[in-house]
């Protein structure tokens, strides 16, 4: 590797000295929202795409290892530079154009996901994925890692938005792709390879997203259940009742336990399930007539449709406020997001809540239940801190021994790589390193990432210095969540 001062040099001549940071404010660059950290020789930040092909070629003639970044919101350490080097942050590529003729926004890779939403609502546009860090999370990141969120039930993940991308590939190379079209099949599809990979084959430096129009009016309820089944199996109602909600949301008897004071008045809080259910469209009554017969369907033992757009965000708010509530509580946490078939939603949540009382842990869960997504809360005293990683492992096989996943938003990043060989047979891994090889020959881009690296055992946590670590700036994980 080229010595530093000379490689900071080059560095500083490519993107302006002002755009390669080495000082006290490194420390933000060193983690993201865990508590995985490491040294690094500089941030760089470009803002045009020839700049990153630029960096990316001196990186590879030095063999300098690049971690791409963009908020460092990441929760398994995606974005931490684990090998040195530089990581090269997007918060600069921040254009951002709707084109409301095509239905499409043209964002850098450094638009926050909640800003690239409400300019798209200036136009009587929505940009669907929702990520609960939709106001801090930038697109580039929410590509990189295919984020989802409550709305993805009814409207796809953000692979299903991407249709455009530039992305700088190792070697410096620029590739266009796609372009502002709703249909193409000529060719393979080239661009969805990045989609979620977590910046380990290319730099992505700009992104063309599909909008769709923004519904007018939304209309929401929660329902109360005595059993988890019975709360999964009016899910399963629903879902084949021709009705299509545009969030069903579920929390646990655990959560309620948290969050209870912010039910509606009068709403019982000792179910041991809760559904959050939401339809949206621009004619109001039929929307409350559909939502209406959702409620029907599911069939509750308490129920409450929201009457006013007051009472609708506060039941919003009961379904969000864990992550708040955890802040004020200053508990230790450790969140998970596996995903499984829907049908096998409730024998998860019972293996959660035998886990939980084996070892005497409080283990909330709130999930996307519509779409099988789980996330387990581990809350812990700091005597209990050795068996998060057991619990956690013990999850992760749960999931896929249910024909899951064990991330279905996050992605593996470093903390979970290891796990990758859980899920995915050692053909299909090898296809993988074949790919990387062909993309990355020098393996420069976002090492000891996605590829497991170890055998996947329950110490994978071990010796960490801290759980729920707050974000770049200080800001708290919980208190940046939608
Ligand atoms: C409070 C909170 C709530 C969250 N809720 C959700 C949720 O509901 N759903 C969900 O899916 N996630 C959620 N996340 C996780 C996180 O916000 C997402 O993974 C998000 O997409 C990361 O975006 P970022 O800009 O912060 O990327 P970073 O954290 O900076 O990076 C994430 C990964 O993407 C790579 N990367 C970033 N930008 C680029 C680029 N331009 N080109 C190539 N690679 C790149 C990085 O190398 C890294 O591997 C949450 C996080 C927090 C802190």
């Amino acid at each position: 590797m080229t010595a530093p001062a000379e490689l900071l040099d080059r560095l500083r001549a490519i993107v302006g000295p002002a755009h390669v940071i080495v000082d006290e404010r490194l420390e933000d660059y060193e983690h993201d929202g865990t508590f995985l950290q490491h040294a690094l020789t500089a941030a760089v930040l470009p803002n045009r795409t020839e700049e990153v092909a630029e960096v990316v070629r001196l990186c590879a003639a030095t063999q300098t290892p690049i971690t791409s970044r963009g908020a460092g919101s990441g929760l398994v350490g995606g974005p931490v530079p684990l090998s040195g080097g530089i990581v090269l942050s997007l918060e600069r590529f921040t254009e951002l154009e709707i084109d409301s003729a095509n239905l499409m926004a043209v964002a850098g890779a450094g638009v926050i996901n909640g800003d690239l939403d409400a300019a798209a609502a200036e136009h009587g546009l929505m940009y669907p994925p929702d990520p609960a860090s939709k106001l801090i999370s930038t697109i580039g990141g929410n590509v990189a890692c295919n984020s989802g969120g409550p709305h993805c039930l009814k409207y796809g993940l953000t692979a299903d938005y991407v249709v455009g991308m530039t992305v700088v590939l190792a070697d410096g190379s620029v590739l266009e792709l796609g372009g502002r079209l709703r249909k193409r099949s000529s060719g393979y599809r080239m661009m969805q390879l990045f989609v979620g990979s977590e910046g380990t084959l290319g730099i992505v430096t700009q992104v063309i997203v599909k909008l769709v129009p923004r519904p007018r009016h939304h209309a929401t309820a929660m329902v109360g259940f005595a059993t988890i089944e019975d709360a999964a199996d009016a899910v399963r109602r629903v879902l084949q009742s021709g009705h299509f909600p545009a969030a069903l949301e579920m929390l646990n008897r655990a959560t309620l336990e948290i969050v209870g004071h912010l039910l509606p008045a009068g709403f019982r809080n000792d179910h041991e399930a809760v559904l959050v259910i939401e339809q949206d469209g621009n004619d109001p009554d039929q929307v409350l007539e559909q939502l209406a017969g959702m409620v029907e369907i599911l069939d509750g033992i308490d129920n409450r449709v929201a009457q006013s757009e007051a009472e609708r965000e506060g039941i919003w708010k009961a379904r969000r406020h864990l992550g708040h509530a955890m802040v004020e509580l200053r508990q230790n946490v450790f969140s998970e997001d596996i995903g499984v078939p829907i049908s096998k939603v409730p024998e998860m949540v019972h293996r959660f809540q035998a886990l939980a009382e084996k070892h005497n842990l409080r283990m909330p869960v709130v999930a996307h239940a519509g779409d099988g997504n789980l996330h387990p809360t581990l809350l812990f005293e700091e005597e209990q801190r050795h068996l998060v990683g057991p619990v956690a492992a013990q999850i992760f096989r749960d999931a896929v021994e249910l024909g899951g996943t064990v991330s279905a938003e996050h992605g593996l990043g470093a903390l979970k790589r290891d796990f990758a060989a859980l899920e995915h047979s050692a053909e299909e891994i090898g296809w993988w390193r074949r790919l990387k090889d062909l993309y990355d020959p020098l393996g420069i881009l976002n090492p000891h990432k996605i590829f497991p690296e170890q055998p996947a055992d329950d110490h994978f946590l071990d010796n960490q210095p801290g759980w729920g670590r707050k974000l770049a700036g200080g800001r708290d994980r919980a208190e940046v969540a939608t």
